[in-house]
């Protein structure tokens, strides 16, 4: 009986075994240029032209994911303050004009959410999202500045199908610079729609797929450890960002982040929770949601790094204060309107 029971135990294990593949995903990068794993990085990234107190270059490092642009002179010396969501990929192929040739293909197998025709109605340029059902839900990466878009909304695609052709459409580029801004995203909210409709006069071309409602990660970093760990999870992966600020709310309901993305949530709830603390990187990028029993009624920052300069600095403007306080700006509470769905 027990040598039975250990039978189908070992059974039950290997079908658990079988199962894993089916839930494994690949990640490839979107054109031919594979530079980001070896050789020289301004390969791989397209350059942007800076202008800094007067002294002009053109470094590769600004095409890169983080805060790589917009230098400011500050108290903890010269830092960027800009955040870039995406990669900037250079093209490898040109006709004789300088027309970049590259096509783009998906980072992983999805379906086509959303597709930005017009070059003119967001700084992307024509755009394609895609939606990959990953066991840890559901992950968006967006294809930006395409000369066209070869697919249609609702389309399955795998690694070998084009998406469409890398250009240079959108704003602060032009045929020298065409390139592809790829990101890899969270989805903040499915009614985004009417919380841009609240706090802005012009039209929402893009439904949930606009760009303030994508929350971008780190890809470059995810394609490398990839590399090292194909299993690699990204609850794994996102438990590694540096947690820069936590911000306290009140419990109105579930959250419906958590819906999507229930890794998020540390530990299991006892009991309702009246407040929820949410863990943020330095670029908003939601890393954890704790329940809280202590009672709030305005969102606070209940801790922020420590810094030497202005907040606003590091986090786009997000948070207002310096040294070790911080307070929700107006553009922060409005972005943590839509990270809750408290609006
Ligand atoms: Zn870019």
């Amino acid at each position: 009986m027990i040598r039975f029971g250990f039978m189908i135990a070992l059974w039950v294990g290997m079908c658990l075994v079988g199962a894993a593949p089916a839930l494994a995903w690949e990640l490839n990068l979107p054109t031919g240029n594979r530079s980001i794993f070896s050789g020289d990085p301004s390969d791989f990234y397209m350059y942007t032209d800076r202008n800094f107190e007067g002294v002009k270059s053109q470094p590769w490092t600004a095409g890169q994911y983080g805060f790589v642009r917009d230098q400011k002179r500050t108290a903890a010396g010269v830092i960027m303050t800009k955040f870039h969501e995406g990669l900037d990929i250079k093209p490898v192929k040109r006709d004789e004009r300088g027309i970049p040739l590259d096509l783009v293909y998906p980072i992983s197998a999805g379906t086509v959410v959303h597709v930005a025709t017009q070059a003119n109605q967001s700084s992307y340029g024509k755009y394609v999202v895609i939606r990959h059902d990953w066991p840890e839900g559901p992950f968006y990466s967006l294809y930006a500045h395409l000369m066209e878009a070869r697919v249609s909304p609702g389309a399955r695609v795998g690694p070998q199908e084009v998406v469409g052709r890398l250009g240079y459409t959108g704003e602060g580029i032009d045929r020298v610079r065409a390139h592809l801004h790829v990101e890899l995203n969270l989805l903040l909210s499915d009614r985004f729609e009417s919380w841009h409709a609240s706090r802005f006069q012009t039209p929402n071309h893009h439904g949930n797929y606009n760009g303030l409602n994508l929350v971008g990660l780190d890809l470059a970093r995810l394609y490398k450890e990839r590399l090292q760990d194909p299993a690699l999870t990204v609850a794994a992966f996102l438990s590694r960002e540096r947690v820069h600020h936590k911000i306290r709310v009140a419990a109105r309901g579930k959250l419906p982040l958590l819906a999507r993305y229930p890794f998020l949530l540390q530990r299991a709830e006892s009991g309702r929770p009246v407040a929820w603390e949410i863990h943020f990187n330095q670029s908003g990028v939601p890393l954890a949601v704790h329940p809280s029993s202590v009672s709030t009624k305005d969102p606070v920052v209940t801790w922020v790094e420590p810094s030497k300069t202005y907040h606003a600095y590091l986090t786009r403007g997000r948070l207002s204060g310096s040294g070790s306080t911080a307070t929700l700006s107006a553009s922060g509470l409005s972005y943590l309107s839509l990270v809750t769905g408290q609006f």
